[in-house]
């Protein structure tokens, strides 16, 4: 693998720095206080083709490869993780699982306006009962002539208040033993949708998280992904690669981390001396620095692994699962760093952390990611 970035790629990755810098930068402690990143962020992110990365521009986006995706979603990561969230969901978990499942109808209805900002869509496998045992979900899908009848609960549904569009996921087949779950496209303002925001959480706080109600939710046929039955399929598949975006927006973190506790402690005196001249401090950088690297090679591998068109699912787990860990030690040595400074929200090693935290909890939790590598290995499913 070439590590060496082509021009193209830097100048991308060099656009969303700025981008960060300028439009996200000035506003993380506010949003992360008002539990609300500001919506118009998402047309922005669209006009700069970063919601468009990796689908064919036939369908209106802005195409390129995994690790220029890759390299965006860090630098988002390292800006505010609630943003890059938006992104991984609407880009990463939908449109992307659209263009890979979807027919030309749907591609062409969605992925537009998914692409360039003027829609956003969530992802809506989580429900009260079932979130690591996804494949269990109680939620219904009943078919009456030419439309489905929607049912069921889904919570710590990301964009969840914003969504134009819920790639839905329900139990079509009650056969015994069938996993009989179906992929849905379904637009956020049909009737009997209701959405509850989520409020209170630990991290991630600028982030619209909802619980959706679905009621008698009544959508056509044709607005099934994908073939019926395959739905889990589906799920798994725009997962595997959101672990991804997931790792990468994990990079950004560390980063972020490396980058503040080296600037702190090249300002902060102590016993008479700057305390980057402490040994013990100078051991939490270099711990948090070989962590950064080791989860940014990980990560690049899967883009690598996607873009040459070789089987990745093992790789995403492992790097999801290094990098989300990592995320969470990194911000905490760089707390550390910090002192009592560091447990103050004017500082931003807090919300680093508090961010990180989730990371190694959704698309798939740590101990998850750690089954499927361990059936990978050996053959053996311990689920
Ligand atoms: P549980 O599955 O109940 O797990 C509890 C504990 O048991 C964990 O430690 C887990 O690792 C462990 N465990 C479970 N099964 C096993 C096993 N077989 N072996 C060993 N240990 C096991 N979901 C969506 O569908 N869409 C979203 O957009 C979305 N966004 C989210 C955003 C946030 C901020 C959060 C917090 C969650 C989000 N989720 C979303 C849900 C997320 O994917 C789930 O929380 C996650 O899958 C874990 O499910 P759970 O919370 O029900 O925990």
């Amino acid at each position: 693998m070439n590590l060496e970035l082509s021009e193209e790629q830097e100048a991308v990755r060099k656009l969303a720095e700025d981008f960060v810098a300028r439009e996200v930068a000035p506003h993380v402690i506010a949003w992360d206080r008002a539990e609300n990143v500001d919506r118009s962020i998402v047309k922005k992110l669209g006009a700069l083709g970063f919601l468009g990365l990796t689908v064919p521009e036939e369908y209106g986006g802005s195409g390129g490869d995994h690790l220029t995706y890759c390299l965006v979603t860090e630098e988002l990561g390292r800006g505010d993780s609630s943003v890059r969230g938006i992104v991984s969901v609407s880009l990463g978990l939908v449109a992307k699982t659209i263009a890979s499942w979807g027919s030309d109808q749907q591609k062409r209805q969605w992925l537009p306006r998914l692409t360039s900002g003027e829609a956003v869509g969530c992802f809506g496998l989580t429900e009260p009962g079932t979130g690591s045992d996804a494949g269990n979900l109680a939620t219904r899908a009943v078919r009456d002539g030419g439309n489905y009848v929607i049912n069921g609960t889904k919570t710590f549904i990301t964009n969840g208040t914003w969504a134009d569009v819920v790639l839905l996921f329900a139990r079509t087949n009650e056969a015994p033993g069938h996993r009989g779950v179906s992929a849905f496209l379904v637009p956020a303002d049909n009737p009997g949708l209701t959405r509850r925001a989520i409020h209170g959480k630990l991290g991630l706080r600028g982030q619209a998280t909802a619980e959706l109600v679905l009621e008698d939710v009544r959508v056509p046929v044709d607005t099934l992904l994908g073939p019926e039955g395959k739905g889990f399929t589906v799920a798994m598949s725009a997962l595997a690669k959101g672990r991804m975006s997931v790792a990468a927006g994990c990079v950004g973190i560390a980063q972020a981390a490396l980058d503040a506790a080296v600037r702190y402690a090249g300002e902060r005196e102590q016993f008479g001396k700057g305390i980057a001249g402490h040994q013990l401090v100078q051991e939490l950088l270099s711990d948090i620095s070989v962590d950064v690297e080791a989860a940014r090679l990980l990560t690049w591998r899967v883009a690598d692994l996607i873009d040459r068109g070789q089987e990745f699912a093992t790789a995403a787990s492992q790097a999801k699962l290094y990098a989300s860990e990592a995320a969470v030690r990194c911000a905490s040595n760089a707390l550390q760093v910090f002192g009592g400074y560091g447990y103050i929200d004017e500082y931003p090693v807090g919300k680093l952390l508090r961010d990180a935290r989730v990371m190694t909890l959704y698309e798939g939790t740590s101990q998850i990611q750690k089954l499927i590598i361990g059936r990978a290995l050996t053959g053996v499913s311990a689920f």
